[in-house]
């Protein structure tokens, strides 16, 4: 009995017997002549270009499946931290309405007004999507 493989065949984009796609990195089998998951040609190119480009595509594909598999592992962090930067943004764009407003009490300024008006309304607005998103 052969031991179960730590990761699934698509990750191992270092086996041999997989064609890359040039077109969106997806490795498919030797004998397809088109991607299984883009649908484009597989037809082999030679040259520094196609190289370059295969480079890229092979890079990039990893890269989207580390992004994946953090995601899998914490989705509540990353949209923690998110959560967390617009929570200071409102904050930060409400503190700039109160500012701009006690300015325009003792100055009674009208056009300062408006824009604390504006900044708190902003700042709100910032706040309130983080509680009404699910
Ligand atoms: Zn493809």
């Amino acid at each position: 009995m052969d031991k179960p493989k730590k990761e699934p065949i698509l990750l191992n984009s270092q086996n041999q017997n997989h064609r890359l796609c040039l077109n969106c990195g997806f490795p498919n089998r030797q004998s397809d002549t088109h991607c299984l998951y883009c649908q484009s040609s597989l037809v082999e190119e030679t040259g520094f270009i196609p190289w370059l480009r295969q480079t890229y595509y092979i890079l990039r594909w990893r890269w989207q499946l580390k992004q994946k598999r953090e995601n899998l592992k914490n989705p509540s962090r990353a949209g923690f931290w998110r959560h967390l930067g617009f929570f200071i943004l409102g904050v930060l764009l409400s503190a700039v309405g109160i500012y701009f407003f006690t300015h325009s009490i003792t100055q009674s300024s009208f056009s300062n007004a408006l824009v604390a008006v504006l900044f708190l309304l902003y700042g709100g607005y910032t706040i309130k999507t983080l509680f009404t998103k699910k």
